[in-house]
């Protein structure tokens, strides 16, 4: 595995080297084979668990704990950081595209301010299953490459058995690191960073100066308004959009407290900690939108000297995100319903539909399912939504079928099973579900999978599923 450095010229304190802290026992739980070779990673299989867990014996490996600052839930962290991640390096893929090698729960680094820089099996294999699950359903994220338990407890309450969880992201670069630089006050580190982000996610732009900058924002806007769009579509609830868990690159990234909703209702929240529901389903957009705002802040000083005029610069690209976003969310819901065309009384079409579906508690994922397989003759459209399927049907033509079966999953990586799953992990150390549900996670919409399980939602509905940042 031939690793590249790519953060250690941004700036001191930037990428700070630090090694991993090994681990008793390694033992390599899950492998992500298509992916190795997609990133021509040619570690041999008695070399992978040492390797995966941090267990490093090769002095070509130098790896960083990334510095980065975060709003969490609003209130801003200067110093934050890869407190339970070290970065190995990246490797380059079969088109010369390096991807970030990271190891998350090696051990404590100079950012873990009193943590433990562990990771419990359960968040490890959670990350690995939500990942991939994403990945499959068409929605930008980081993926994951291994899980290994390290043979060592973590003290959590209760006690668990530890992991290691490798993560692989096209970059690591968050609004948070922009955050980190520009509180520091480090112009030159900000515009390496940003030079960096650009070469690596937009290397379309070619402007110098102030355009350039403004070109950056306006694709990270693009980004954001697509990611969200796409969890929407697929009724993934992020649960800790800090600015630290917002990359540049527009992927998903932290997985710890996201959950599927199940019954459509826009106010969902799964987080023990979000109790002001900051992060609900429905408000993901002025999120984004915020966060989006956080990162114009940070790159005012590569805008112009003169601060008022850098505003007036950039507010434009924030002020713009909700119609931008507005736009893709129609859209979005036109391809759910396979609408024909964009005629007048769309928009009081979906609303009639949500409404239903809140009102009557309906699985999100299983209406658009049944919706789409409806044209088909095959399923009936449940009675709640017998008259609002009357005006819907006016709106379909040949061709809604397949711009629905592209647009409405039928496998989700539900939380009750993922649940089960991970008590087998936590008990046995393994699960005999998961090899299978992962094959069926692998293709969402078209799935041969013949297991009602995978797609029911939970029987006791979910209103008292909680989820946890995974610490
Ligand atoms: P997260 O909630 O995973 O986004 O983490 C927020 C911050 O806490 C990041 O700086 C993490 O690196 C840090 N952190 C989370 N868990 C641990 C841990 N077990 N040990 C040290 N730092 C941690
Ligand atoms: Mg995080």
């Amino acid at each position: 595995m031939k690793l590249v450095a790519r953060y250690t010229q941004v700036a001191d304190d930037f990428a700070v080297p630090d090694s991993p802290s090994a681990v008793a026992a390694p033992t390599l739980l899950l492998w992500n084979d298509v992916l190795a070779q997609q990133l021509n990673i040619d570690v041999a299989s008695a070399e992978r668990a040492d390797v995966f867990a941090g267990n490093l014996n090769n002095s070509d490996v130098k790896p960083v704990a990334l510095g980065y600052s975060g709003h969490q839930f609003g209130h801003f962290s200067p110093r934050l950081g890869d407190g339970r991640a070290h970065l190995l390096g990246a490797v380059a893929d079969q088109q010369q595209q390096l991807w970030d090698i990271q190891l998350k729960g090696a051990g404590a680094t100079p950012f873990s301010r009193g943590g433990d820089g562990r990771c419990a099996i359960g968040p490890a294999v959670r990350e690995y299953i939500m990942s991939e699950a994403m990945h499959a359903l068409g929605v930008p994220t980081t993926r994951c490459l291994a899980v290994v338990a390290s043979g060592e407890t973590v003290y959590r309450q209760p006690p668990q058995p530890g992991a290691i969880v490798t993560r692989v992201a096209s970059s690591h670069i968050r609004v948070g690191s922009f955050q980190y630089l520009a509180s520091q006050g480090d112009v030159a580190g900000l515009q390496a960073l940003a030079d960096l982000a650009i070469a690596r996610h937009y290397p379309e732009i070619n402007t110098t100066g102030p355009e350039r900058y403004l070109a950056f924002l306006a694709n990270v806007v693009e980004k954001q308004i697509a990611l969200v769009v796409s969890w929407m579509r697929v009724g993934f609830i992020h649960g800790v959009m800090n600015t630290d868990n917002t990359l540049i690159s527009g992927e998903t990234i932290d997985y710890g407290p996201c959950a599927m909703m199940n019954q459509f209702d826009f106010d969902t929240v799964f987080s023990s900690i979000d109790r002001q529901g900051r992060y609900a389903f429905g408000n993901q957009a002025n999120i984004a939108n915020w966060n989006c705002a956080r990162l114009a802040e940070s790159l005012l000083p590569l805008i112009s000297d003169d601060e008022e005029q850098a505003v007036a610069l950039l507010s434009p690209l924030i002020n713009g995100f909700a119609e931008q976003f507005n736009h893709a969310f129609s859209q979005m819901w036109a391809q759910k319903l396979g609408l024909d065309g964009d005629q007048a009384g769309d928009k009081e079409l979906v609303s009639e539909l949500l409404g239903l579906l809140k009102t009557h508690k309906l699985d999100y994922t299983n209406t658009f399912d049944t919706l789409t397989e409806s044209l088909q003759g095959s399923v009936t459209i449940a009675s709640d939504l017998a008259a609002w399927s009357i005006k819907w049907l006016t709106r379909t033509n040949a061709h809604s079928y397949q711009i629905m079966r592209q647009a409405n999953p039928r496998m989700i990586p539900r939380n009750h099973i993922i649940e089960t799953i991970l008590r087998d992990y936590e008990r046995d150390g393994a699960s005999s579900m998961l090899i299978d549900y992962l094959a069926a996670l692998k293709s969402p919409y078209y799935t041969m999978a013949n297991n009602a399980f995978w797609y029911s939602p939970p029987v006791d509905g979910d209103h008292n599923y909680q989820t946890f940042c995974g610490t």
